[in-house]
């Protein structure tokens, strides 16, 4: 089992109220509402220095190891885009880090403390925490993309009863090539009923999907060009 499917596995499970989640991990504090964010919109906002601060606090629970790899997956965006995950001192909007159930992140700036989740240990690889930041930088699943139909197949048979919403397409405005190696990319096994894939790629049904090692060179373009990190 990878990575990707255990952590689906953790977020099945998930049952706290307030909360609904949308895709899997992607938290909607209203469940009746559609999500207010899409995709590329409340965007963070961007400083006259060019960069992009996203303020953060990080919860005393974590033990020194966590907050390494929650940090490396701060790491390997900030390393290489125009965003600047920085300890909050006094900004209104920030990141709330918390070994809360499951992992799972608002899309977007939402305003104010929002929560993101990174359970301990079961969320505990730094890729998790990058795939859960880009959630927060307002990006959804490589495989929601509209023209997803292309690249890979959808095996609705195999899904789960209840959980076929998790696979719906969203309206993307970036335009790359479809990359099976993002980060934001589910495993074959998402969602699965009864162990049989749910997700094949298209053109080599062998390529593999789902990696968590971390964003991929298109998943750094994709934040480079939403963020005007050039410009
Ligand atoms: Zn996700």
């Amino acid at each position: 089992m990878s990575v990707m499917d255990k952590i689906i596995l953790a977020n099945r499970r998930l049952g706290f109220t307030g909360l609904s989640m949308r895709d899997g991990d992607i938290a909607s504090s209203n469940p009746r509402s559609a999500l207010i964010c899409q995709e590329n919109s409340c965007l963070w906002p961007k400083s006259v220095d060019g960069f992009v601060y996203v303020p953060y606090i990080i919860s005393p629970f974590y033990d020194d190891m966590d907050r390494i790899t929650i940090e490396t997956g701060m790491l390997d965006i900030l390393s290489q885009t125009c965003i600047k995950f920085v300890p909050r001192t006094h900004e209104a909007n920030f990141l709330n880090i918390q070994p809360k159930r499951g992992c799972w992140s608002f899309l977007g700036m939402t305003g104010g403390s929002q929560t993101l989740s990174l359970q301990t240990p079961a969320c505990m690889w730094s890729g998790v925490a990058s795939h859960e930041l880009m959630h927060a930088l307002s990006f959804v699943h490589e495989h929601s993309r509209s023209d997803r139909d292309t690249y890979v197949t959808i095996l609705w048979d195999n899904i789960m009863r209840g959980q076929t919403h998790n696979f719906q397409k969203h309206k993307t405005y970036i335009n790359t090539a479809y990359d099976y190696n993002s980060v934001m990319h589910y495993g074959r096994y998402a969602f699965s009923q009864d162990g049989e894939p749910t997700i094949i790629p298209k053109l080599d049904p062998n390529i593999p999907i789902g990696q968590r090692d971390g964003p991929s060179t298109s998943d750094i373009h994709k934040i480079n060009v939403l963020y005007d990190c050039g410009g």
